[in-house]
């Protein structure tokens, strides 16, 4: 089988040998004569997974023994947009509105409580990140996005909240850029970006910021009955939990996140000075604000896209497309993806300039 340049924004490529090892596990776990398609969610089996799955996660970022807990958990990030108003919104919460993700979780936080926005980059299409704003004090949380999966732009620097618990949604670049973590009091992220295929939602979160809301928390939906049953109230992802766990064990034996980093920003460098240095492309977003993750960019004459797009999908590039709100095209670059995929995208944007 000859392997495609997947360039998909998510679900996206994971490493090939996450890919071996779960087909193997599908068949048989660990010799243990059993799929882990069909093993109990109570086996030990699957209770060591969860158990390594969440100290991983802790490890990767820097966050184990300081009050944090790691979860499993499903719905997706889109989950988790409700899923924070309902555990810490009691009065007002404060927005940065960054891109479609962000205004999504702003508008469920709205069905509970005040949103204050503090800053959008809405009118220039959401090309850029604002960096004017305060956050409120009387806010009961600030809500950022690190990485705009769709425009291409990533948080460089966060803003120091004060008392002001924040909430960051890193679905598209968990796992791919040293930072201290322990300015966040909540993290989350959907697994089909960095980590593994969808299904489970990784949330991780400070324990002291929970417990002050005064409305009913429906079970399901309360970070505190997710913490007291081990992310297993109910059944979890069972396979993308275990797909996740494989992808952080990859992650350890590569040097962990500070080596990963080095290798995204070579991959980010390749594509963006390409960008630059060819007439017949333009990146979408501002240059200092550009996305490690997801390269946009954009073909000054539209004329040339028919060739342009038979030539990578010869080149057996997958998932370059552009998302519909910004058009032209997007190179996915997450954590599994080689150096050497994006030489072939590279090549066959100069292959474009040579032909045309
Ligand atoms: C993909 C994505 C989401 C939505 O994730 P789901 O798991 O599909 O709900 C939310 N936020 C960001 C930044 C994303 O990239």
């Amino acid at each position: 089988m000859s392997r495609k340049h997947n360039f998909s924004a998510g679900p996206c490529i994971l490493p090939s040998e996450v890919f071996e090892k779960a087909s193997q596990s599908v068949i048989d776990l660990d010799n243990s004569g059993l799929s882990i398609l069909e093993i109990s969610h109570r086996s030990p089996a699957f209770v060591e997974i969860m158990e390594k799955a969440r100290q991983l996660a802790l490890k990767h970022l820097g966050l184990e023994n300081q009050g944090y807990q790691a979860l499993f958990l499903q719905g997706g990030a889109s989950m988790q947009f409700i899923m924070n108003a309902f555990n810490l919104l009691e009065n007002k919460a404060a927005y940065l509105d960054t891109g479609s993700w962000s205004t999504k979780a702003i508008k469920e936080a709205r069905i509970l409580g005040d949103v204050e926005v503090v800053a959008s980059s809405k009118d220039k299409n959401f090309n850029f990140i604002p960096k004017d704003f305060t956050v409120p004090s009387d806010a009961d949380y600030f809500h950022c996005t690190s990485n705009n999966t769709i425009f291409g732009t990533q948080m460089k620097s966060f803003p120091d909240t004060g008392n002001v618990p924040m909430i960051c949604d890193m679905s598209s670049d968990i796992f791919s850029r040293q930072m201290d973590f322990s300015k966040f009091d909540l993290i989350y992220a959907g697994a089909q970006k960095n980590m593994g295929p969808a299904g489970a939602t990784l949330v991780v979160v400070k324990e002291d910021i929970l417990g002050k809301v005064s409305r009913q928390i429906p079970s399901m939906l309360n970070y505190q009955t997710m913490i007291s049953k081990d992310s297993m109230f109910n059944t979890p992802p069972v396979f993308s939990v275990y797909v996740s766990m494989l992808t952080l064990e990859w992650l350890e034996r590569n040097g962990g996140i500070s080596a990963i980093e080095k290798k995204n920003q070579a991959k980010a460098d390749l594509i963006y000075s390409e960008i630059d240095r060819n007439p017949l492309f333009k990146g979408f977003a501002e240059q200092e604000d550009r996305s490690m993750m997801n390269a946009t960019f954009t073909l000054n004459e539209e004329s040339l896209k028919d060739k342009f797009d038979s030539l990578w999908k010869a080149a057996e590039i997958n998932g370059v497309s552009g998302h519909r709100s910004v058009g032209g095209y997007r190179a996915s670059m997450y954590n599994a993806l080689p150096l050497e995929s994006v030489q072939v995208l590279v090549n066959v944007m100069k292959e474009l300039e040579n032909q045309a």
